[in-house]
């Protein structure tokens, strides 16, 4: 990864920062779409993009929502033997702490320059690093959800002794949070992105290769109602022909640069 300091001193980089920072001053509801880019510096890989596990190793074969609706007292005894979605990615998750990127955007929220986060990470960073106006569109790997009444609980909190677990307070099936590939992602969710994305004035999109939908939408229906778009990725996205500032950093730099900036009079 190159050097802090020789990333900031590129002029262009630069240059795109103090614009971003710009924007920023000047917006009510500024929105952040995060993808798993932001948690990279946290040790956690991402999918797609240099060093992707899907890059590496090519997308796997997803077939966990049939194996769930199918059988979900089969499917939660598979995920206990497997610890629950146990791989060396989900122990990543396990074991990563919030980095800079994360730290900054809590800044950003607490400094009222960011009204939203909708995240794309199930890995519960935002949380740990003290954002609170987040939304996961992809669930929480540290929770379930019940499919009837969609209420959500801690996973360390419940009883599995009797599989499937089911919600004390409607009777529904419990599910793992994390939204599975096929899954239709949760009604409460999916509204709020909707409500944020239709009210922002400005939109970052941080750490995501946006070709995942619904969320990579979130972004192009904000840029067709005025608001500009801020890119923060090392790399092109779908997205980068539509931004109106590219921050071509890692979001772990470039983040902490941007709320000093803003913290400049
Ligand atoms: P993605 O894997 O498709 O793309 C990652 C993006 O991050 C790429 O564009 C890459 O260039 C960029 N990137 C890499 N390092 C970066 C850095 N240091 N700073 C900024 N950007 C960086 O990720 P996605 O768009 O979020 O979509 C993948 C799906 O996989 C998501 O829906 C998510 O639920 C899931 N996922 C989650 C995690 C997690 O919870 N941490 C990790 C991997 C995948």
């Amino acid at each position: 990864m190159p050097q802090t300091t020789s990333l900031l001193d590129n002029a262009e980089i630069a240059t795109a920062l103090r614009a971003a920072a710009s924007l920023m001053r000047r917006s009510y509801h500024a929105v952040a779409l995060v993808g798993a880019g932001l948690s990279a510096e946290s040790g956690i890989p991402t999918y797609r993009g240099t060093g992707g596990i899907w890059t590496k190793f090519g997308e796997p074969t997803i077939d966990g929502w049939d194996f769930f609706q199918d059988d979900p007292a089969g499917w939660w005894r598979y995920a206990i033997e497997h610890k629950v979605g146990g791989s060396d990615f989900t122990d990543a998750i396990d074991r990563a702490a919030p980095n800079a990127g994360h730290y900054a955007l809590a800044d950003l929220e607490h400094m009222g320059r960011l009204a939203h986060v909708i995240t794309q990470n199930i890995d519960n960073l935002h949380q740990v690093a003290g954002s609170r106006l987040v939304t996961e569109i992809h669930g929480n790997r540290f929770k379930v959800r019940c499919m009837e009444c969609g209420a959500r609980d801690r996973l360390e909190t419940i009883d599995l002794e009797r599989l499937p677990p089911h919600c004390p307070e409607c009777g529904g099936v419990y599910k793992n949070d994390t939204v599975m590939f096929g899954e239709p992602i949760p009604k409460d969710a999916l509204d709020e992105c909707y409500r944020q994305a239709l009210q922002a004035d400005l939109f970052l999109t941080v750490g995501t290769s946006a070709v995942v939908y619904p969320a990579a939408d979130f972004p192009v229906l904000a840029k067709r109602r005025g608001a500009p778009l801020i890119e923060i990725n090392p790399e092109e996205t779908g997205l980068t022909d539509i931004a109106d500032v590219v921050i071509r950093a890692p979001a772990g730099i470039a983040l902490p640069a941007l709320v000093d900036l803003l913290l400049v009079p």
